[in-house]
């Protein structure tokens, strides 16, 4: 099973990340995808790829953090983006359900981050919260910029919206929130193939059913992956199989750095 967006350099789990990346090991966790969010956490993320196999990071600036985005950060930024283990720019978006940049640059830093991670050539795993209409807006007008996929982390958007997603070839991850029980997941769940699907915790947030409210790890993997399987109505050993296999083709840089460190 995989974990394409969580954070292991947070305070709640970096204590314990050698135990929880042994465990996951363990279990047939892997590969774990550590997303960036700011200058420091995007540090970790590189740190922790470093640190064990089966972590692989994203770089980039979380739409909460963009009034810090600046020449320092876009250098560090592409630095990093060449290491072997980098395999996305993430998460990038826009959040206007917590405001805590000016919606103006959230857009503009959004947009930068687009082009960048054209030139880096890596895809983009987005973090989109009550902005699903601007930050379509700002994907179309970056078009020529999206030539390596688009990831709708914790997808909260309507189906209808999926639809319209599906067909530019977009990509959708959900972690605890299909969990819950008010969650009606299944019109959106219809409008998206089962070979677009990505299984995430976003750790140590977003704890799935019965765990809510705790402290989420990767561990909990196996509820998404169960819970997607029951919704698409196959068994947990095939939906198992899709999104592995999913998770390969969306980040290619994991297969490549595979095969090279063999
Ligand atoms: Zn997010
Ligand atoms: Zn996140």
């Amino acid at each position: 099973m995989t974990d394409t967006h969580l954070h292991l350099d947070d305070p709640k789990l970096y204590e314990n990340a050698e135990q929880i990346v042994a465990e996951c090991k363990q279990r047939g966790i892997d590969p774990l995808i550590n997303n960036s969010c700011d200058f420091d956490s995007m540090q970790k993320s590189v740190l922790l790829a470093e640190r064990f196999d089966c972590v692989f990071a994203t770089v980039g600036m979380h739409p909460h953090d963009s009034k810090n985005f600046d020449g320092e950060f876009i250098a560090k930024m592409t630095e990093y983006a060449a290491l072997p283990k980098v395999v996305a720019v993430g998460e990038i978006g826009l959040d206007y359900y917590y405001d805590l940049s000016d919606r103006a640059v959230q857009r503009d830093v959004f947009a930068q981050q687009i082009e960048l991670a054209d030139k880096f050539g890596l895809p983009l795993t987005l973090h989109v919260r009550d902005a699903y209409g601007d930050a379509w807006d700002i994907l179309r007008a970056q078009k020529r910029h999206l030539n390596n996929g688009v990831l709708w982390h914790c997808y909260s958007g309507s189906a209808e919206f999926a639809r319209q997603a599906v067909k530019e070839g977009h990509y959708f991850a959900f972690g605890g929130a299909i969990t819950f029980k008010n969650a009606r997941k299944e019109d959106v769940i219809a409008q998206i193939p089962i070979d677009r699907v990505l299984s995430e915790t976003d750790s140590p947030y977003m704890s799935p059913e019965p765990l809510r409210g705790r402290v989420n790890s990767p561990l909990n993997i196996p509820l998404i992956v169960t819970k997607l399987a029951a919704l698409y109505g196959v068994d947990v050993a095939e939906a198992e199989r899709a999104i592995a296999q999913n998770t390969l083709k969306f980040f290619p840089k994991i297969s490549l750095y595979r095969q090279t460190a063999d």
